[in-house]
């Protein structure tokens, strides 16, 4: 049996959130139900395709890109409990009327839409927060943010798939609610999510695989050996080149997901930590599961600019340790 309980319920009994963080999460809900309806009307709004810019990571904004970024800025400019917002679409921060007095005031980071060269194909995409306190007593500057993933006090992502759905943790675990298309609101459908500890799914790009490392190229080459190989089982592979879809995968039924350091272009990494793996890996640890660069925990890399960009391996714990030994010994 589903529990009826509507998130704004759980947000302010549950959560364990005081009532600044609650009216965030409130205003973070109504951003993304305003997405949720946009991304729903597809083409029927002439706002799918391309914009003509490109955002500080020199990647074509599509027009939802921009829209979206304005909807959660929109949301929670006013909110007296925040002190500034900086998002994947926008090149500095942006600071709020709390900016001379920011400390104690929660910092909001977020990709308004995660995934979006899959809008045009009508694919899941999502929109993805990280929340953190404020603890400097001066003007707010980028810096300000510039905190590790485990100082994070809540984190999560709607994910506007055949159901919109909202995946949420505020470090008590993480529970999902489904946007019910009759009453307007998310409602818990599956609470206290946990991520079992092996695996027989994985996910990657593998037209990448010439341009990896070694430990990369050896685990995925021992999945694929399946049970003729050291695994002795069967593995299968996914790849929705989403994020969040992938994320909500391996938090319902399991798996691993690699987007690896490699040799193509840059050794940096292609997700960007502050607004995609910090918030997910919080979400994944939360749920039992495990996330690393393959070198050091993602949760503990100390950031040194806004859009910096990591390597990233999460879901199951048997498997990311496993990724981990392999780039320890190589
Ligand atoms: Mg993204
Ligand atoms: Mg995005």
């Amino acid at each position: 049996m589903v529990n009826p309980l509507p998130l704004n319920q759980f947000i302010s009994e549950q959560s364990g959130s005081s009532e600044s963080l609650s009216s965030i999460l409130n205003d973070i809900v109504s951003a993304c139900k305003q997405i949720s309806y946009l991304v729903n009307k597809g083409d029927l709004n002439q706002l799918l395709g391309d914009a003509d810019s490109e955002n500080i990571q020199g990647e074509v904004q599509k027009k939802l890109d921009i829209i979206t970024h304005d909807i959660f800025v929109k949301a929670l400019i006013n909110n007296p409990a925040v002190a500034g917002l900086a998002s994947e679409e926008n090149d500095d921060i942006i600071p709020t009327q709390n900016q001379h007095d920011p400390k104690g005031k929660y910092l909001i980071l977020f990709d308004p839409l995660d995934g979006s060269s899959n809008i045009d194909i009508n694919m899941s995409v999502g929109s993805i927060f990280s929340i953190l306190c404020c603890h400097n007593t001066n003007t707010l500057s980028e810096t300000d943010f510039l905190q590790p993933g485990n100082q994070q006090i809540a984190a999560g992502f709607v994910l506007y798939g055949p159901s919109t759905m909202m995946i949420l943790t505020t470090g008590r675990g993480v529970n999902a609610f489904t946007l019910s298309p009759d009453s307007g609101e998310f409602i818990l459908t599956h609470p206290k999510i946990t991520i079992a500890e092996s695996t027989r799914e994985f996910a990657i790009n593998m037209s990448n695989q010439r341009f990896w490392e070694a430990p990369v190229q050896q685990y995925i080459n021992e999945c694929i050996q399946g049970s003729d190989g050291p695994r002795e089982k069967d593995f299968n592979m996914r790849w929705i080149a989403s994020l969040v879809a992938e994320v909500y995968r391996i938090l319902t039924r399991g798996g691993v997901f690699l987007y690896p350091r490699d040799h193509h272009k840059s050794l940096s990494g292609r997700l960007r930590l502050m607004y995609e793996a910090n918030p997910i890996a919080f979400l994944i640890h939360q749920a039992g599961g495990d996330s690393s660069t393959g070198r050091e925990p993602i949760l503990n890399i100390q950031p040194r600019e806004l859009h910096q960009r990591v390597p990233l391996i999460l879901g199951a714990q048997q498997e990311v340790q496993r990724l981990i030994k392999y780039h320890r010994s190589a």
